[in-house]
């Protein structure tokens, strides 16, 4: 009995009906502006349930509505009423929660129930939890209907603006129509054409997304029947449709038109570009860009200003390309136009280095008007900037007024930038020409000078070593053993510097392209032979040891210079010499059908590999501190190539760089020399 008793009050207490009807919905309630909510809506507050289960969302819920502060209901006796301020505190005997999940979001507070059964506590526990699942529902369903009035709200102002948007492009259509039962006028002004009907008027607005987009004006209307009134709506309700469809198709086609025209002009930009981006010669790139985009572009008249400072430093700018004949003719001109001159949109694009847009040349005050280009009506001018810095002015004129749109803009700073950096990079490429010229005039400068020189001290240094050899042959008088000692040390330090002397002399005729080999019928074995008996001597000096392996048919006669291949062989062996402390010299010469091959080598430091070829270049030795123990100018081994490459042959060094293992030069020589 007990328990039939509390499903009667469950059901009681559960019955749906009294809850929802609090809920305001969202049709009866406009969206709650912000920051004072409407009177409606605060009356509401008081009224609607609120609680927080999952807290976030409640919160958000809270704040969309305005309502922040906590609403609650009390159920006394029979009625059921808000609760206005705090709950009575003391005289609660049982607290329910209402909560989801973990989220707590309000309470029922039952007073005077001191005497429950723990079944009835139950009872408490099971409604708490089904009225907090009921509130939430609720609140899911409010906060749909919120959702859903804001993408209604966004609709029609999308509507309203996509309108206000529409009307004011150009190819808009007219304001207003008016049909006088003869014809349909297009009027922009149909209030004053509506004011001068008499009679009764009925006006009617034309509704898209319940936005008014205009309205329908029936002058003079006799008959007013409510057929009449449902058929006037019918229509105004089809027309809104009707006229929306078709403002949204042609906005739609202008769209893609605007899309194609878009992609075809970046398409020639980009041609422009790529074909500017091919010339070096800073005068054609501009010449062709400007004939291109003219012709592209089907414009009146382009050109190209570049500035300049004159010898005053005051700058100007210079026609330097112009499209067509008239073009050509201002360039012959020598056309140019004051950087601060005022009215010029050219020099005002300079100096704010910003785009100007002229649209109609008759209009304005900025216009230079040109005799040869009498048809100019709009003029765009835009700066051409690389690195923050203005090189010039990319100017186009067409023949049409207002020609040129914000869209334009940007495809022709495109244009213009990209102009810009092809002409920085054909001025700097010609600039690195000139100088690459002038350094090899320089140089030959250089190399003709050294080699005057060298002949210049080789003349004198010749005396001086004749004349100590006719002394040292007592051809002056009797010498004493000092006097022949100190005569020995200059005659030897005089070979020394002329064989420097002449280094330098052979290197410089090398740069100089002036050295040439003079080949005749050798017999190369006997050279070496020759070459190895010379140095021998110096090597025993040195306690080093020298071994000649001649392989050569000592007959043997082929065309070369001689004492060139001389002079290389002494280069190689003396170097040996040079940085071998201990061991000796190999030389070695061999031969097969086609070539010689003549190999130096050495028991000495070796060569680091990675310098095998370097020390084949002009001034360059491995050791380059001023303590190194030997002499030397870096010139013997680079002269050596260009002599054995003079024969066609081939010179190398091979080593590993380890003391003791020395290293090896092998060099190879064509038994047949070509024409
Ligand atoms: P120089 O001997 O006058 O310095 P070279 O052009 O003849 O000029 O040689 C260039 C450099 O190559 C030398 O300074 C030396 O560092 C290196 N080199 C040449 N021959 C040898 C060798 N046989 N062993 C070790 N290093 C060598």
């Amino acid at each position: 009995a007990e328990n039939k008793k509390n499903k009667e009050r469950l059901k009681a207490l559960l019955s749906a009906d009294e809850i929802p009807e609090t809920i305001p919905s969202q049709q009866d309630r406009k969206p709650a502006p912000r920051p004072e909510p409407p009177k409606e809506t605060q009356r509401k507050r008081s009224t609607a349930p609120v609680a927080e289960p999952d807290k976030v969302s409640w919160d958000d819920f809270l704040n969309a509505i305005d309502r922040d502060e906590r609403i609650g209901f009390q159920y006394a006796g029979d009625e059921i009423s808000t609760l206005d301020g705090k709950l009575a505190k003391g005289n609660s005997s049982l607290d329910a929660r209402l909560q989801l999940g973990d989220t707590i979001f309000g309470k029922i507070q039952l007073d005077g129930a001191e005497n429950l059964s723990d079944e009835e506590k139950a009872l408490v526990d099971t409604i708490a939890k089904q009225v907090s699942q009921h509130i939430e529902n609720l609140r899911l369903v409010e906060q749909a209907n919120q959702y859903r009035h804001e993408a209604e709200t966004a609709s029609r102002q999308l509507t309203q603006k996509g309108w206000e948007e529409y009307l004011n492009t150009s190819n808009a259509p007219a304001r207003g129509y008016f049909y006088d039962q003869k014809r349909v006028i297009k009027t922009n002004d149909l209030e004053t054409l509506v004011n001068m009907v008499n009679g009764e008027i009925t006006t009617r607005p034309i509704a898209v997304r319940d936005e008014p987009i205009g309205k329908v004006t029936l002058a003079d209307t006799q008959e007013s029947s409510d057929q009449t009134q449902a058929m006037l709506a019918t229509v105004i309700d089809r027309l809104g449709a009707h006229i929306e469809n078709l403002r949204l198709l042609d906005e739609t086609e202008r769209g893609r038109q605007q899309l194609d025209k878009r992609a075809a002009e970046l398409e020639t930009v980009a041609k422009v570009s790529t074909a500017a981006a091919a010339i070096r010669d800073p005068e054609s790139l501009l010449r062709s860009v400007v004939d291109l985009t003219n012709f592209s572009f089907k414009l009146y008249h382009t050109s190209v200003h570049l500035l300049h400072e004159d010898e005053n430093g005051k700058q100007y700018l210079e026609l330097s390309a112009a499209s067509g004949k008239r073009g050509h003719q201002m360039l012959q001109d020598g056309h140019r136009i004051s950087y601060n001159a005022k009215k010029s949109i050219v020099a005002t694009t300079a100096r704010s280095m910003t785009v100007q847009i002229c649209n109609d040349t008759t209009q304005s005050n900025d216009f230079l008007s040109h005799p040869l280009l009498p048809d100019a009506r709009s003029e765009m001018a835009i700066p051409m900037i690389v690195a923050d810095k203005l090189l010039g002015v990319f100017d186009v004129q067409s023949d049409a007024p207002d020609r040129f749109t914000e869209e334009d803009k940007r495809t022709y700073t495109t244009l213009a930038a990209q102009t810009a950096v092809a002409l920085q990079n054909a001025l700097l490429y010609q600039e690195q020409l000139e100088t690459v010229e002038r350094l090899r005039e320089l140089d030959q400068l250089k190399s003709s000078f050294l080699a005057n020189m060298s002949h210049e001290l080789r003349t004198p240094l010749n005396s001086i070593s004749g004349f100590t050899q006719v002394m040292l042959e007592g051809l002056d008088g009797e010498l004493t053993p000092e006097m022949e000692d100190d005569l020995g040390l200059i005659d030897k330090n005089a070979n020394h510097l002329l064989n420097l002397i002449n280094e330098v002399l052979d290197m410089a005729k090398i740069e100089a392209g002036r050295l040439s080999v003079s080949v005749e019928p050798t017999n190369l074995y006997q050279i070496i032979e020759d070459v190895v008996k010379s140095t021998a001597g110096l090597a025993r000096e040195n306690d080093l040891t020298m071994e000649l392996d001649n392989q050569l048919d000592p007959e043997q006669i082929i065309i070369i210079d001689g004492m060139r291949i001389q002079q290389v062989m002494i280069n190689l062996i003396g170097n040996a010499m040079k940085f071998t402390q201990e061991g000796g010299i190999k030389v070695h010469a061999e031969q097969d059908d086609n070539t010689i091959r003549v190999t130096v080598k050495d028991t000495g430091i070796g060569i680091p590999p990675e310098q095998l070829e370097s020390i084949f270049e002009a001034f360059s030795q491995v050791d380059t501190s001023t303590t190194r123990k030997v002499g030397g100018t870096g010139l013997g081994l680079p002269i050596s190539r260009r002599f054995v490459e003079m024969h066609n042959g081939r010179l190398w060094a091979e080593s590993m760089g380890i003391t003791g293992e020395g290293s090896k030069f092998i060099m190879e020589l064509p038994l047949s020399l070509p024409e």
